[in-house]
Parts: structure tokens; sequence; C-alpha cells
């Protein structure tokens, strides 16, 4: 069944992809657009963190401007939308809030997907009552060069039994998938690093973003 099937059905399957987006780059844009296509999404919500526990070590830039760059970059794909709940929340975002408010609004037949990264994957253990995350959703793992996703001894500790070929299924009847994206070395890490370095970064990022970032003179300092 493909995607326009899905619609037409109002069978939704939801991708949700949190990031911390400072800024959103093409790895995050050619991921999420493979994901979509390969699990047959309705939807991709990006998800901005508006205070990633896990970044509290340095200055992250206001929630206005990422929250602008996500809406430029996503603005003329019709499968991606913009979420600002880990916005509305007070304090620190935490994705088992935010899988557990998905999860409660869920419609019937309707069905979850959290999207991460191998390198956030592998960090899955510091995350706040990680081990519930499994119970709510299916995990989609991509893959990023340079983190090995099974290198975290989660899939064993959480009880996955290994069913087809990169397909993990969790004790509650969900799945965890390995998924293999075109690798793409593009982070944001290095985006704010060639700006600081006076760098250019076509190619990068989008057009409109790289317009925005320069317009706004961010990442400057
Ligand atoms: P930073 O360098 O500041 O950590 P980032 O490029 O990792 O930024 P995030 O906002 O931290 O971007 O990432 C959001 C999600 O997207 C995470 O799950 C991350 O693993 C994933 N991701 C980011 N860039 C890529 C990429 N190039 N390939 C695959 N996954 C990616
Ligand atoms: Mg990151």
């Amino acid at each position: 069944m493909d995607r326009s099937e899905l619609l037409r059905r109002g069978k939704k399957r939801v991708g949700l992809f949190g990031g911390t987006f400072d800024p959103i780059h093409l790895g995050h844009l050619r991921c999420a657009q493979e994901v979509g296509e390969a699990f047959s999404l309705s939807q991709v919500i990006f998800i901005l963190a508006a205070t990633p526990p896990h970044k509290l070590d340095r200055p992250i830039i206001s929630t206005e401007h990422r929250w602008e760059m996500v809406r430029l970059a996503i603005a003329d794909n019709p499968f991606f939308t913009l979420s600002d709940v880990e916005i509305r929340r007070e304090g620190r975002s935490y994705s088992i809030e935010t899988i557990s408010y998905y999860h409660h609004n869920l419609g019937e037949g309707e069905r979850l997907f959290f999207i991460v990264g191998a390198d956030a994957f592998c960090e899955i253990e510091t995350w706040r009552d990680y081990p519930q995350l499994f119970t709510l959703c299916d995990f989609i793992v991509i893959s990023r060069p340079n983190f090995d996703p099974l290198r975290t001894r989660v899939i064993k500790s959480e009880g996955f039994q290994k069913d087809e070929r990169d397909q993990f299924l969790h004790p509650s009847g969900h799945s965890l998938y390995l998924h293999q994206v075109t690798p793409i070395g593009i982070s944001s890490t290095e985006i704010r690093r060639a700006i600081r370095e006076g760098k250019s970064i076509k190619y990068l990022v989008p057009k409109e973003v790289e317009e925005y970032i320069k317009k706004q003179g961010l990442y400057q300092g």
C-alpha cells in the first residue's frame, strides 16, 4: 500500500522525529524523507526540543530561531509538520512525555513510530524512563556515519527478540527497526563551527535556512 492509499483510507502511520535542530540541515531532511517512504508514513512530525536535557552544557540558540528555520525547511513538503508540544510544556524536554502525549491522542488504527539517529539511540540509557518508551510505540533507528546502534545493551537488556533482518520485537508487541539511510555526514555541530570560522554552509542546509542564518547573523560568536 503506498502513502496516498494509506492517506485515502485514513489509516495514519505517524513518525515522530525529535531534535534540537540547531540548525536543521539536509541530513535531517533527507533521513526523514527516506524513512517516511520506507515505512509508508502518512506524516513525519518534527518535534523541536525546547530544553534538551542532554545539551545543557552549551548555549543553544533561541527556540524562536530554531522554530523558524525548521518551518522554512519543511514548508514545501506536505508530509512534514512541526510540533510545539515540547515548547508548550514547561521545563526540560523529555521524550517519554512527548511520546506519551501522542500515544494518548492516537486514533483508532493509528500507529506511532519514533525516529531516532543511531548516535542518539546509543545514549538512550541516559533518557528518563527509557524502558517505558519501547512499550508506547515502534522505534526506527536510522543509521548515522560512525555510530553502531548495536553498541548499546538495551536491545538485549530490554528483552527484544530478533525478528526479521534488522527488526527486533519487544515483549510489548512493538518493534524496533534498524534502518539504513543514505549516509550523510552532516551535523549541526559542524555547521555552527563552519559559520564561526567564516566558511560557507551552502549545500549543507536548505537555501532558505542559509539565508535566514545570514540575515539574523546566527552562530557568529
Ligand atoms: P548536534 O551536532 O548539535 O548534536 P545534530 O546534527 O546531531 O546536531 P540533532 O538535532 O541533535 O542534530 O539531531 C536530531 C536527530 O537527528 C537525532 O536523532 C540525530 O541522531 C538525527 N540526525 C542528525 N543528523 C543526522 C545525520 N546526518 N544522519 C542521520 N541522523 C541524523
Ligand atoms: Mg545530535
